[in-house]
């Protein structure tokens, strides 16, 4: 069982957003790279893994081409790509919490890093080395490695990187959830391994990260990542 939430942000229904909607142009918007702009036939706000693989699901048996967002700091057109006719935007999932059964800290994919930063700091007082930016996402960040001002002394996030559940779609075109751990006899090792620098946007649709060093022990989540420098 986790113990609670230290963020806990408005709980949201899967919300179907389509361009006479004023949400539908916040998320076009908020697109870091202004050079590319997306016209989706539809924007997806989701809440939780089972209504990403609904989402997934529902676009794929529509034949419609799909691209998820969590941050939009995207530098490339990705995100914006005009042959994306879906945009699923995780940005409302943005719990932080210990997830006792994982024995890691858990952040879900919609976290920004600004956001991410405080919970850690907040809740235990330590911290993983991500990106300059607070405005950027987790969800696309850490699958790139992430550095940032303090990786001299930490190193990468993606060093930090325990276990990432991700949405991905089979042959058969069904959407599922699968999570990847780094222990090594686990059969998903390399799905995980893909997300510790491998490059979002590649694999599937990240729901939440859990991070834990990789020499850390025991169960105090104030003693499973660095203790944040002193300001
Ligand atoms: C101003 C600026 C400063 C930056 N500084 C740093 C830095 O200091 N260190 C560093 O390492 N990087 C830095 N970056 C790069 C940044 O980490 C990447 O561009 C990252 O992919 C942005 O993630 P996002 O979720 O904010 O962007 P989005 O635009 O939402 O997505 C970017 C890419 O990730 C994919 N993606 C988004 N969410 C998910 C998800 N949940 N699952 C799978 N794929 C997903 C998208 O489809 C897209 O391909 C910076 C970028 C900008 C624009």
């Amino acid at each position: 069982m986790s113990t609670p939430q230290t963020t806990d942000y408005t709980q949201v229904e899967s919300l179907k957003i389509g361009p006479e909607d004023p949400r539908y142009r916040a998320v076009i918007n908020k697109q870091f790279n202004k050079r590319y702009a997306a016209t989706p036939d539809y924007v997806r706000l989701v809440n939780s893994t089972e209504q990403i693989v609904a989402a997934v699901e529902e676009a794929v048996n529509e034949g419609r081409p799909l691209a998820v967002t969590s941050g939009g700091h995207c530098l490339e057109g990705f995100v914006s790509d005009p042959d994306m006719r879906v945009i699923i935007d995780v940005s409302p999932m943005k719990r932080v919490y210990y997830d006792a059964e994982m024995g890691a800290i858990a952040v879900e994919a919609g976290a920004t890093v600004g956001e991410t930063f405080r919970a850690l700091f907040e809740a235990w007082g330590v911290v993983i080395p991500l990106g300059e930016y607070p405005q950027i996402g987790m969800g696309g960040h850490v699958v790139g490695g992430a550095f940032g001002f303090l990786c001299r002394q930490l190193g990468l996030a993606a060093d930090y990187l325990y276990a990432v559940e991700v949405v991905m779609v089979d042959e058969d075109e069904r959407a599922s959830s699968v999570v990847a751990t780094r222990e090594t006899s686990d059969p998903n090792r390399d799905l995980w391994w893909a997300h510790t620098g491998g490059g979002a946007g590649n694999f599937g649709i990240v729901t939440r990260y859990w991070f834990r060093s990789p020499d850390a022990s025991g169960n105090d989540p104030a003693a499973l990542l660095p203790r944040a420098p002193e300001s």
